[in-house]
Protein backbone atom coordinates (compact mmCIF):
# COMPACT_ATOMS: atom_id res chain seq x y z
CA UNK A 1 0.00 0.00 0.00
CA UNK A 2 1.31 3.53 -0.36
CA UNK A 3 0.47 7.08 -0.78
CA UNK A 4 2.15 9.00 -3.76
CA UNK A 5 3.21 12.33 -2.64
CA UNK A 6 4.62 15.64 -3.99
CA UNK A 7 6.88 17.85 -2.78
CA UNK A 8 7.56 21.13 -3.41
CA UNK A 9 9.87 23.70 -1.71
CA UNK A 10 7.73 26.82 -0.53
CA UNK A 11 10.85 28.79 0.32
CA UNK A 12 14.74 28.02 -0.18
CA UNK A 13 15.13 24.66 1.22
CA UNK A 14 18.21 24.72 3.39
CA UNK A 15 19.71 21.19 2.94
CA UNK A 16 23.00 21.87 4.63
CA UNK A 17 25.81 24.04 5.77
CA UNK A 18 29.04 24.43 4.87
CA UNK A 19 30.96 25.74 7.79
CA UNK A 20 33.68 27.78 7.05
CA UNK A 21 37.12 27.03 7.92
CA UNK A 22 40.83 28.49 6.80
CA UNK A 23 38.83 30.13 4.48
CA UNK A 24 37.61 26.58 2.70
CA UNK A 25 34.49 24.69 3.23
CA UNK A 26 35.43 22.25 5.09
CA UNK A 27 32.39 20.91 5.95
CA UNK A 28 30.37 19.08 3.34
CA UNK A 29 26.49 17.56 4.31
CA UNK A 30 23.70 15.73 2.72
CA UNK A 31 26.17 15.27 -0.62
CA UNK A 32 26.33 12.31 -2.66
CA UNK A 33 29.92 10.99 -3.89
CA UNK A 34 30.25 13.29 -6.82
CA UNK A 35 29.58 15.98 -4.29
CA UNK A 36 26.04 16.72 -5.42
CA UNK A 37 23.52 18.29 -2.98
CA UNK A 38 20.76 15.94 -2.66
CA UNK A 39 17.38 15.63 -0.49
CA UNK A 40 17.83 12.26 1.15
CA UNK A 41 14.96 10.21 2.09
CA UNK A 42 16.14 9.47 5.70
CA UNK A 43 15.51 13.67 6.47
CA UNK A 44 11.73 13.17 5.00
CA UNK A 45 10.99 10.33 6.95
CA UNK A 46 12.77 12.09 10.47
CA UNK A 47 10.56 15.39 9.39
CA UNK A 48 7.32 13.52 9.07
CA UNK A 49 8.12 11.85 12.22
CA UNK A 50 9.14 14.75 14.32
CA UNK A 51 5.25 16.28 13.17
CA UNK A 52 3.67 13.05 13.54
CA UNK A 53 5.12 12.99 17.53
CA UNK A 54 3.88 16.40 18.00
CA UNK A 55 0.69 15.69 16.46
CA UNK A 56 0.13 12.73 18.56
CA UNK A 57 1.31 14.75 21.58
CA UNK A 58 -1.61 16.89 21.30
CA UNK A 59 -4.36 15.06 20.03
CA UNK A 60 -3.47 12.61 23.29
CA UNK A 61 -3.62 15.79 25.55
CA UNK A 62 -6.72 16.35 24.46
CA UNK A 63 -8.64 12.93 24.96
CA UNK A 64 -6.52 12.64 28.16
CA UNK A 65 -8.82 13.59 31.66
CA UNK A 66 -8.43 16.75 32.93
CA UNK A 67 -6.87 15.19 35.68
CA UNK A 68 -3.52 14.66 34.16
CA UNK A 69 -1.15 16.47 36.19
CA UNK A 70 1.22 19.59 34.91
CA UNK A 71 4.45 17.23 35.96
CA UNK A 72 3.11 13.90 33.76
CA UNK A 73 2.18 16.68 30.98
CA UNK A 74 5.90 17.14 30.98
CA UNK A 75 6.80 13.45 31.07
CA UNK A 76 5.05 12.88 27.58
CA UNK A 77 1.85 11.85 27.75
CA UNK A 78 1.70 9.17 24.37
CA UNK A 79 5.10 9.33 22.82
CA UNK A 80 8.01 8.07 24.32
CA UNK A 81 10.95 10.47 22.92
CA UNK A 82 8.75 13.27 24.97
CA UNK A 83 9.51 11.60 27.89
CA UNK A 84 12.18 13.47 30.20
CA UNK A 85 14.67 11.03 31.05
CA UNK A 86 18.24 12.00 31.51
CA UNK A 87 17.76 15.18 29.78
CA UNK A 88 17.44 13.48 25.79
CA UNK A 89 15.08 14.65 24.13
CA UNK A 90 13.02 13.64 21.21
CA UNK A 91 15.42 9.90 21.61
CA UNK A 92 12.73 6.86 21.23
CA UNK A 93 12.44 4.91 24.33
CA UNK A 94 10.38 1.91 23.52
CA UNK A 95 13.07 -1.41 22.82
CA UNK A 96 11.96 -4.64 21.79
CA UNK A 97 12.26 -7.02 23.79
CA UNK A 98 10.31 -4.60 26.37
CA UNK A 99 12.84 -6.17 29.27
CA UNK A 100 15.79 -4.82 27.95
CA UNK A 101 14.57 -1.08 28.61
CA UNK A 102 16.05 0.98 31.07
CA UNK A 103 14.72 0.65 34.57
CA UNK A 104 13.92 4.57 34.90
CA UNK A 105 12.04 4.14 31.41
CA UNK A 106 9.90 1.60 32.70
CA UNK A 107 9.32 2.77 35.69
CA UNK A 108 8.09 6.13 34.30
CA UNK A 109 5.70 4.01 31.86
CA UNK A 110 4.39 2.03 34.56
CA UNK A 111 3.66 4.88 36.27
CA UNK A 112 1.53 6.57 33.02
CA UNK A 113 0.16 3.23 32.68
CA UNK A 114 1.13 2.97 29.43
CA UNK A 115 2.79 -0.68 31.19
CA UNK A 116 0.10 -2.67 33.45
CA UNK A 117 0.77 -5.00 35.38
CA UNK A 118 -2.36 -7.26 36.11
CA UNK A 119 -1.48 -10.30 38.32
CA UNK A 120 1.04 -12.13 36.69
CA UNK A 121 0.38 -10.48 33.20
CA UNK A 122 2.19 -7.56 31.97
CA UNK A 123 -0.33 -5.66 29.59
CA UNK A 124 1.55 -2.82 27.25
CA UNK A 125 -1.10 -0.40 26.76
CA UNK A 126 0.64 2.07 25.09
CA UNK A 127 4.30 0.45 24.26
CA UNK A 128 6.14 0.61 21.84
CA UNK A 129 4.22 4.00 21.68
CA UNK A 130 2.25 4.71 18.49
CA UNK A 131 5.55 6.65 17.21
CA UNK A 132 7.61 3.70 17.47
CA UNK A 133 4.69 1.52 16.63
CA UNK A 134 4.84 3.46 12.92
CA UNK A 135 8.01 4.88 12.70
CA UNK A 136 10.06 2.02 14.33
CA UNK A 137 12.58 1.75 17.35
CA UNK A 138 15.46 -0.62 18.16
CA UNK A 139 13.77 -3.87 17.72
CA UNK A 140 10.83 -3.05 15.55
CA UNK A 141 10.86 -2.33 11.81
CA UNK A 142 9.41 1.33 10.66
CA UNK A 143 5.78 0.66 8.76
CA UNK A 144 6.68 3.19 6.32
CA UNK A 145 9.62 3.67 3.89
CA UNK A 146 9.98 7.12 1.53
CA UNK A 147 11.58 6.77 -1.92
CA UNK A 148 11.99 9.21 -4.36
CA UNK A 149 10.95 8.56 -7.35
CA UNK A 150 12.89 10.57 -11.09
CA UNK A 151 10.11 11.68 -13.25
CA UNK A 152 8.83 9.11 -15.88
CA UNK A 153 10.20 6.41 -14.03
CA UNK A 154 7.72 4.27 -12.19
CA UNK A 155 10.59 1.83 -10.38
CA UNK A 156 10.49 1.81 -6.77
CA UNK A 157 13.61 2.08 -5.28
CA UNK A 158 14.28 0.81 -1.35
CA UNK A 159 14.02 3.29 1.54
CA UNK A 160 17.71 2.09 2.45
CA UNK A 161 19.24 3.61 -0.26
CA UNK A 162 20.80 6.87 1.02
CA UNK A 163 20.94 8.73 -1.71
CA UNK A 164 17.90 7.95 -4.52
CA UNK A 165 18.08 10.84 -7.02
CA UNK A 166 20.40 13.78 -7.48
CA UNK A 167 19.28 16.86 -7.69
CA UNK A 168 21.79 19.16 -8.12
CA UNK A 169 19.98 21.48 -10.99
CA UNK A 170 17.29 22.48 -8.63
CA UNK A 171 19.74 23.53 -5.85
CA UNK A 172 21.99 26.40 -5.35
CA UNK A 173 24.73 27.72 -3.16
CA UNK A 174 23.89 30.84 -1.13
CA UNK A 175 26.86 32.86 0.69
CA UNK A 176 25.62 34.76 4.23
CA UNK A 177 27.93 36.76 5.54
CA UNK A 178 27.74 36.70 9.37
CA UNK A 179 29.90 38.76 11.62
CA UNK A 180 32.23 39.37 8.67
CA UNK A 181 33.14 35.42 7.53
CA UNK A 182 31.12 33.60 5.31
CA UNK A 183 28.59 31.16 5.87
CA UNK A 184 28.17 28.94 2.32
CA UNK A 185 24.15 27.35 2.67
CA UNK A 186 22.87 25.03 0.35
CA UNK A 187 19.20 25.30 -0.72
CA UNK A 188 16.37 24.52 -2.70
CA UNK A 189 15.23 26.96 -4.86
CA UNK A 190 11.76 27.25 -4.52
CA UNK A 191 9.06 25.68 -6.77
CA UNK A 192 10.51 22.18 -8.04
CA UNK A 193 8.36 19.62 -7.40
CA UNK A 194 10.03 15.94 -6.16
CA UNK A 195 7.75 12.88 -6.61
CA UNK A 196 7.95 10.82 -4.23
CA UNK A 197 6.69 7.39 -2.69
CA UNK A 198 5.19 6.64 0.94
CA UNK A 199 4.69 3.24 1.06
CA UNK A 200 2.83 2.37 4.36
CA UNK A 201 3.75 -1.96 4.51
CA UNK A 202 2.81 -4.62 7.24
CA UNK A 203 4.82 -7.61 6.40
CA UNK A 204 3.97 -9.75 9.48
CA UNK A 205 0.41 -9.65 10.05
CA UNK A 206 0.38 -11.62 12.84
CA UNK A 207 1.76 -9.33 15.22
CA UNK A 208 -0.69 -5.84 14.76
CA UNK A 209 -0.90 -5.74 18.25
CA UNK A 210 2.76 -4.64 18.39
CA UNK A 211 1.61 -1.56 15.93
CA UNK A 212 -1.99 -0.98 17.12
CA UNK A 213 -4.17 -1.08 20.00
CA UNK A 214 -7.61 -0.06 18.99
CA UNK A 215 -9.69 -2.74 16.41
CA UNK A 216 -8.61 -0.66 13.37
CA UNK A 217 -5.44 -2.10 11.45
CA UNK A 218 -2.01 -1.08 11.21
CA UNK A 219 -2.04 0.60 7.67
CA UNK A 220 -5.12 2.50 8.55
CA UNK A 221 -3.42 3.95 11.36
CA UNK A 222 -0.39 4.62 10.49
CA UNK A 223 -2.14 6.24 7.26
CA UNK A 224 -4.29 8.29 9.16
CA UNK A 225 -1.33 9.67 11.57
CA UNK A 226 0.84 10.52 7.92
CA UNK A 227 -1.76 12.00 6.20
CA UNK A 228 -2.77 14.33 9.66
CA UNK A 229 1.31 14.92 9.73
CA UNK A 230 1.27 16.46 6.51
CA UNK A 231 -0.88 18.88 7.48
CA UNK A 232 1.35 19.88 9.89
CA UNK A 233 4.18 20.52 7.84
CA UNK A 234 2.85 22.30 5.35
CA UNK A 235 1.42 24.69 8.08
CA UNK A 236 5.39 25.54 8.30
CA UNK A 237 5.73 24.21 11.60
CA UNK A 238 8.05 21.40 11.18
CA UNK A 239 11.14 22.28 8.36
CA UNK A 240 13.16 20.28 6.81
CA UNK A 241 16.70 20.05 8.04
CA UNK A 242 15.74 22.73 11.18
CA UNK A 243 17.32 20.68 13.90
CA UNK A 244 19.99 18.85 12.76
CA UNK A 245 21.08 21.53 9.74
CA UNK A 246 19.85 24.40 10.91
CA UNK A 247 17.61 24.62 7.47
CA UNK A 248 14.50 26.78 7.24
CA UNK A 249 12.88 24.48 4.41
CA UNK A 250 9.15 25.13 4.54
CA UNK A 251 7.54 22.25 2.20
CA UNK A 252 4.52 21.21 0.69
CA UNK A 253 3.39 18.01 1.03
CA UNK A 254 0.41 16.98 -1.67
CA UNK A 255 -0.90 13.87 -2.35
CA UNK A 256 -0.95 13.39 -5.99
CA UNK A 257 -4.09 12.10 -5.42
CA UNK A 258 -5.88 11.32 -2.60
CA UNK A 259 -8.03 8.00 -3.75
CA UNK A 260 -5.58 5.80 -1.46
CA UNK A 261 -6.33 7.75 1.06
CA UNK A 262 -10.18 7.75 0.90
CA UNK A 263 -10.18 3.96 0.19
CA UNK A 264 -7.75 3.55 3.17
CA UNK A 265 -9.87 5.79 5.60
CA UNK A 266 -13.63 5.20 4.07
CA UNK A 267 -13.95 8.96 3.92
CA UNK A 268 -14.58 11.52 0.65
CA UNK A 269 -12.68 14.23 0.29
CA UNK A 270 -14.85 16.38 2.39
CA UNK A 271 -14.45 14.42 5.26
CA UNK A 272 -10.92 12.88 4.94
CA UNK A 273 -9.31 15.09 7.68
CA UNK A 274 -12.23 14.29 10.33
CA UNK A 275 -11.89 10.55 9.24
CA UNK A 276 -7.77 10.30 9.80
CA UNK A 277 -8.50 12.20 13.12
CA UNK A 278 -10.71 9.95 14.46
CA UNK A 279 -8.49 7.19 13.70
CA UNK A 280 -5.89 8.49 15.65
CA UNK A 281 -8.60 9.42 18.58
CA UNK A 282 -9.51 5.71 18.42
CA UNK A 283 -6.54 4.25 18.88
CA UNK A 284 -4.73 6.69 21.51
CA UNK A 285 -7.95 6.00 23.80
CA UNK A 286 -7.38 2.44 23.60
CA UNK A 287 -3.55 2.99 24.21
CA UNK A 288 -4.40 5.60 27.15
CA UNK A 289 -7.73 5.40 28.59
CA UNK A 290 -7.49 2.58 31.15
ZN1 LIG B 1 8.23 4.81 21.57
Amino acid sequence: MFLSETLTGEQPTISGILAPKLGKRSVLQFRNPNLQPVLRTTSMKGLIRHAAEFLIEKVAENILPQQASQEETQEGVAVCSYLSISGQPHVPRCILPASNLDPRVKEKMERLKWILKEENKIIYKNYPCLSCSIFGTTGLKSLVSISFVKENQPQIQTSESPVITSITSFYFTHQFIRGGSPLYVDAIKPGPLYNFLLRITIKRPKTPHLHVKSDFDPITVATSVIYLSTLVINSGLFRLGRFKSRGLGWIQLIPKNTDTLKEILKATSNNLIEAAKKVLEEELKSRLLT
